[in-house]
């Protein structure tokens, strides 16, 4: 990946940097995921600096009103919808404009897999994988929004990356400001990276409340805006579970040497501890466009909008231990991760089913994590634990423990 001087000292994905940092030509960017929250806010920074992009393919996967509204906006060469049975509105709605509109997962792999500089991975869930490893295999630089390409495909992604010469660069905000705190660092003096987490909305929740909790709460997230499920799994911290698998593979630390810390404010987004006794934090406001701009502009900087931080005005900053008592996810997370194989791929089919019933009310909150760990015993004992060395194991591996969650749900 393009952690260059950060990437793991024993693994391949090193990537090289722009060595002059400044493009002279437009960059060519998709966007996979346009109509989502990071999606739309990356295509925010696109309108605020046209000169510097030029948009090729654009995806949505039911909103065919606002995909032919940014497509037509961004004069983008293709617009992919996921629906079928939005396809006609689509090509109705872009007749005219120079974009060809385009439906379905083959015509999504087909436009991820045209020649771009940068493509931003935003689809949620493991929909993405396929589409984001064809980005990955033109060889451009991905912007790495869906953490399930290194969840549920971990190594295999990153051989992918590897492979095809393509840069990595994560755009999650924990994983931007490790990105960031290790720039230019000796990987040898990393001593470990501690991820914060807002704690989300129900932090001081105690267990009975948490019991009742219903959607409408779950999505009220305090510092975020987000899409739907990751705000779930920001309020049962499955989030942070995800994050710290998405570290292993991003950076040059074991699974022991990733800390959680509750941070209520979201100002600070990553500490990396060094041997020196030195920390370095990355801070920003709690606003995604400023770690998807250097996810597209790195190894530079580009001027964003978002508000400036105001240290005076913010008064404190603090600090709590997780409690894995009433936020079991991240602990299940962690086994995950620790039984490797197919185990964080098990772990995040489960959870997006788990919080799929959730939000259509099936389930309660606190069944979540537990219907997680539940699956992830299940699949253990009917022997799916293997090693996944390809995109079809991974797909393969996500579809099966989705009926054993469904099962179980
Ligand atoms: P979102 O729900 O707001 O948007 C998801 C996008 O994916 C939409 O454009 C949707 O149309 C598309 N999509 C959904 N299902 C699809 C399918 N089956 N096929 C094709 N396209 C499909 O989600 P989001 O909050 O923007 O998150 C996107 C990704 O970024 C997730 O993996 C999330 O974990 C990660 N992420 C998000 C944030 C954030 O602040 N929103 C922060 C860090 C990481
Ligand atoms: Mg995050």
């Amino acid at each position: 990946m393009t952690t260059s001087a950060q990437a793991r000292p024993s693994d391949p994905h090193g990537v090289q940097a722009d060595p002059h940092g400044v493009r002279t030509a437009p960059q060519r960017l998709s966007v996979l995921g346009a109509t989502g929250s990071i999606g739309e806010s990356t295509l925010d920074l696109v309108q605020r600096n046209t000169e510097r992009f030029e948009v090729v393919a654009l995806s949505a996967c039911r909103n065919a009103a606002r995909l032919a509204e940014l497509a037509r906006t961004h004069r983008a060469k293709i617009a992919v919808i996921g629906d079928p049975a939005q396809f006609a509105e689509l090509k109705d709605l872009l007749s005219g404009s120079g974009t060809r509109a385009a439906c379905g997962p083959e015509a999504l792999i087909e436009a991820a897999s045209e020649p771009t500089d940068c493509t931003m991975a935003a689809i949620v869930g493991a929909a993405g994988l396929a589409p984001t490893f064809a980005a990955a295999r033109q060889g451009g630089r991905i912007a790495l929004a869906n953490k399930e390409c290194l969840v549920s495909a971990g190594e295999v992604f990153l051989k992918e990356i590897a492979a095809s010469g393509a840069e990595l660069i994560p755009v999650d905000s924990e994983h931007s400001a490790a990105f960031q705190a290790l720039a230019g660092s000796d990987p040898k003096a990393l001593e470990r990276i501690v991820l914060t987490a807002s704690g989300g909305p129900f932090r001081t929740w105690d267990i009975e409340r948490l019991s009742r909790a219903v959607p409408e709460e779950a999505l009220q997230h305090p510092n975020w805006r987000m899409g739907r499920k990751i705000s779930i799994d920001s309020a049962t911290m499955m989030n942070k579970g995800l994050e710290v698998i998405e570290a292993f593979h991003l950076f040059p630390v074991t699974h022991e040497q990733i800390d959680i810390v509750v941070h209520p404010q979201s100002v600070v987004h990553c500490l990396v501890f060094y041997s020196d006794g030195s920390v370095l934090a990355q801070l920003g406001p709690p606003d995604m466009r400023s770690p998807i701009s250097y996810a597209l502009s790195w190894p530079t900087r580009m001027r964003t909008p978002v508000e400036r931080l105001d240290l005076v005005k913010l008064g404190s900053l603090t600090f709590e231990a997780p409690d894995e008592v009433r936020f079991p996810a991240v602990r299940v997370a962690r086994e995950a991760l620790a039984r490797g194989g197919a185990a964080p791929c098990i772990l995040n089919a489960a959870n997006e089913e788990a919080v799929a019933a959730y939000l259509d009310k099936r389930i309660g909150f606190l069944d979540i994590a537990t219907k997680v760990a539940a699956t992830i015993e299940a699949a253990e004992s009917r022997g799916m634990i293997v090693d996944l060395a390809s995109l079809g194991d991974v797909l393969a591996a996500d579809s099966e423990s989705r009926k054993l969650a469904q099962s179980l749900l």
